[in-house]
């Protein structure tokens, strides 16, 4: 019940989503005491560190700059705000700053010499630094190592087979090669997925199917419940019931049993109750602060008073994986490459949001 395999089939993981809720509880319950400290729950603060003006085209966010949305784009944060912000996290109980960048993958140069020196400053000061910024080679990974990176983000999203419905500026298989790159470092993978795109529950099961079978799997899994933003092709789309919430993260602590499964994204149209029923389904780790980079999130001091409520302990930093060490950019072995590595822009095309389209020309 215990081990930890990488052969999961999409049919085995259906099984389990869809057993009886009583019994997936128990089971997912169960897992989870044989690995974690069942009142110990990991907390978060996500900082967008560059928001808004993508160039990629994911159906669900609202900082695609193709979509009309209300997002206002920031040019990158300097160093010292970011220490600000993680200083303030630390002080209400983070102990990981997650930095998000909007862009398609990281380019060498100024800016990623400016982000690898926020890694720095918040590695001295004692938290878990991970960053999401698009895609990454190894090179890459390996300055963002030395930096002191404690985790990268690199969600799949979905399954192979839904993704293309979501995204069509880039593939699957170059998730999987960034989460690749990153396993060539010590740094440890974040990757996750959302659901309530409009994906089967088949996606759902495919996408752990993805994640569970990568050896080792993600120390880290964020599930994201889809928080629909008005001018984003996925507007429409009705909220996720707490019930598929349940289930989904019931069913990621069976597959992985060892990874932190994060609550994520769309946590405001949860009640406390049914945080309540995740924690207890496995999920140990949560992001605090008001924004999770554009989208609402309950405010840090209601999350207090729920793990006061619920008995839970904020957990410290570097309990799973020591601290890196931070190499100054003056000694570093892994120089910037001027690389432009050819990722993949394939031709399927996803609707998209055309009424918002319009409205947007009509205000202007
Ligand atoms: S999810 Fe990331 S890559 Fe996709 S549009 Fe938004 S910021 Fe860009």
């Amino acid at each position: 019940m215990s081990e930890i395999r990488h052969n999961w089939t999409k049919e085995e993981i259906l099984t389990i989503y869809n057993k009886p809720l009583m019994e997936l509880l128990y089971d997912a319950a169960s897992i989870h005491r044989l690995h974690h400290d069942p009142n110990t729950v990991q907390v978060s603060t996500l900082l967008s560190i560059k928001t808004g003006g993508c160039p990629e085209d994911c159906g669900y966010c609202p900082q695609a700059a193709r979509y009309h949305t209300n997002v206002e784009g920031n040019d990158l944060m300097s160093v010292q705000q970011v220490k600000a912000q993680a200083l303030r996290a630390k002080s209400s109980g983070s102990s990981r700053v997650c930095m998000g960048a909007a862009w398609r993958n990281v380019k060498d140069g100024e800016e990623f010499d400016q982000v690898l020196e926020m890694v720095r400053t918040i590695n001295k000061l004692d938290m878990e630094v991970c960053c999401t910024l698009g895609m990454i080679t190894e090179n890459q990974a390996k300055r963002l190592a030395e930096a002191g990176l404690y985790a990268y983000n690199h969600n799949l999203d979905s399954s192979e087979e839904y993704y293309k419905e979501v995204i069509s500026t880039r593939g699957f298989e170059d998730r999987l090669q960034t989460i690749d790159n990153v396993r060539k470092t010590n740094v440890t993978v974040c990757s996750g997925g959302i659901i309530g795109m409009g994906e089967a529950i088949e996606d759902r099961a495919g996408m752990l199917v993805a994640l569970s079978t990568l050896n080792p799997q993600p120390e880290s899994v964020p599930i994201n419940a889809l928080v629909a933003v008005e001018g984003t092709p996925l507007e429409d789309q009705k909220p996720v019931s707490i019930w598929e919430m349940v289930r989904m993260v019931a069913t990621t602590r069976i597959v992985m049993p060892e990874t932190q499964v994060r609550l994520s994204a769309g946590r405001t149209e949860m009640s406390r109750e049914g945080q309540a029923l995740c924690f207890f389904a496995g999920a140990n780790s949560i992001f605090a602060g008001d924004k999770l980079l554009t989208t609402p999130n309950p405010d840090v001091n209601e999350d207090m008073e729920m793990f006061k409520l619920l008995g839970l302990n904020p957990q410290k930093p570097f309990i799973k994986k020591m601290q890196p060490q931070t190499v100054e950019a003056s000694n570093s072995q892994y120089q910037a490459l001027g690389e432009k590595p050819k990722w993949s822009r394939p031709e399927h095309k996803i609707e998209r949001n055309e009424v918002a389209k319009v409205k947007a020309k009509a205000i202007k």
